[in-house]
């Protein structure tokens, strides 16, 4: 069993009855030669991290390499504290403190990056703890959210170097659309159609990063990207479709990306990283 396209993956899915998580462990068993049980294992090593990650920037300050952002996730769990049950605000604020655990170089997952690693956990775990969901049901959510991202990392490109944010933060969010969606029990169209919803509107998003550091807008960046993907989740399951098909947003994508200047692709010569104040922070840190 192989899929080599979203469209592969989701007719897998529909010829087996199945769901596109348990297409993706199969796969993943056969290709690594482990068992199933072995694979979910490690998924849910992943899981743990994710969810350690969550903890540690939703408590404390944190440290970044050029000082830039550190306690945002601090501000928004101080913000939320009395609006208890808002979803998108919890995975904005998971969001926030992965990404800023990742900017003081602590311990992530690195998924689809290690710029865009607060998306996929922050919606998953806040979505699956709203839900009830065990560990086990937020773990096999993540191997939907797995597969959709190996068929871009197959069919285009997941680095900001090569195809701008769009390839991080935009696949991440369309990532943890297709997951939310599997977590709340829609039907594996629903996923796909997630993941080219969240997808489509974040096409063309630039990678522009502050003094090179993967901070500014890269934290913030990583709480918008959450609530998208829960809003395109919701789409889905409300029945809304994509018209265009998630291969061919993918496709678009890589056209995009391949349009894009350099100075827009992680070269920091573009976009926020040259104006006023993004050349006064980076004349700062060089000193
Ligand atoms: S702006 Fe660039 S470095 Fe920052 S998260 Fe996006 S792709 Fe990564």
């Amino acid at each position: 069993m192989e899929y080599n396209s979203i469209q592969e993956l989701l007719e897998l899915a529909l010829a087996e009855e199945t769901t596109i998580a348990e297409i993706v462990l199969k796969v993943e068993a056969e290709e690594s030669e482990l068992s199933e049980a072995d694979v979910k294992a490690r998924m849910l090593e992943n899981l743990k991290v994710m969810q350690k990650s969550i903890k540690a920037g939703r408590e404390k300050k944190i440290e970044s390499a050029g000082g830039l952002v550190g306690e945002e996730a601090a501000k928004m769990s101080d913000y939320i504290a009395g609006r208890p049950g808002l979803l998108y605000l919890q995975a904005v604020t998971d969001a926030l403190a992965v990404a800023e655990v990742n900017a003081g170089m602590g311990k992530i997952v690195a998924g689809p990056t290690a710029g865009s690693s607060g998306i996929v956990p922050a919606v998953v775990v806040a979505t699956g703890e709203q839900l009830g969901k065990s560990d086990e049901e937020m773990m096999m959510s993540l191997f939907t959210a797995s597969g959709l991202g190996y068929v871009v990392s197959r069919k285009a490109t997941l680095a900001g170097a090569a195809g701008g944010c769009q390839a991080e933060c935009g696949v991440g969010s369309a990532m943890a659309a297709g997951a939310a969606v599997e977590l709340h029990g829609g039907t594996p169209e629903m996923v796909v159609h997630a993941f080219a919803l969240a997808l489509k509107n974040l096409l063309g998003l630039v990678c522009d990063p502050v003094a090179g550091l993967v901070e500014v807008p890269c934290v913030k960046r990583n709480g918008f990207s959450a609530s998208h993907g829960l809003t395109a989740a919701a789409m889905a399951l409300a029945g809304i479709k994509s018209v265009i098909p998630p291969d061919e947003v993918v496709l678009a994508m890589t056209e995009i990306g391949d349009a894009l200047p350099a100075s827009l692709k992680e070269t920091s010569k573009g976009g926020l990283a040259v104006t006023p104040t993004g050349e006064k922070i980076a004349c700062r840190l060089r000193k």
